[in-house]
């Protein structure tokens, strides 16, 4: 009768059993993890969202993080991007803009009847 050895039995070696808790967070994880959740508790929106378009990005707040800036610096910092109002419209959608002038049935008749040029939702001026 040949003799085989036995195939060990690994199940309880602690390599194993590492490797079988797939919801390992690592604590570095956890604490950007609860980071983002409060920065997103402050804002009051997901921060999930477009950093060219939004000023806030998942990649935003995770390089904030790694510099070391404090949830209640990072909240700032977007609270401030958003507010910049170099190009920012109060509108969602953005500018749309329109003219004073009489030539666009205005009451304005600088510019040759053109008047200025202004967005209709938060009054920024398209001459600028
Ligand atoms: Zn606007």
């Amino acid at each position: 009768m040949p003799c085989t050895p036995p195939e060990p039995d690994l199940s309880d070696h602690p390599f194993a059993i590492h490797m079988a808790t797939e919801s390992y967070v690592s604590p570095y994880e956890r604490r950007w993890l609860a980071w983002v959740k409060k920065a997103e508790k402050l804002l009051g929106h997901s921060i999930d969202g477009d950093q060219d378009r939004d000023g806030y990005s998942l990649d935003g707040a995770h390089d904030a993080f790694a510099d070391g800036l404090t949830i209640e610096e990072y909240v700032q910092e977007v609270r401030t991007g958003r507010d910049e109002p170099d190009d920012a419209c109060t509108d969602p959608s953005g500018h749309e803009w329109a003219y004073s002038g009489t030539a666009y049935g205005g009451d304005d008749d600088s510019y040759f009847g053109e008047g200025r040029c202004y967005c209709v939702h938060c009054g920024a001026d398209g001459d600028a």
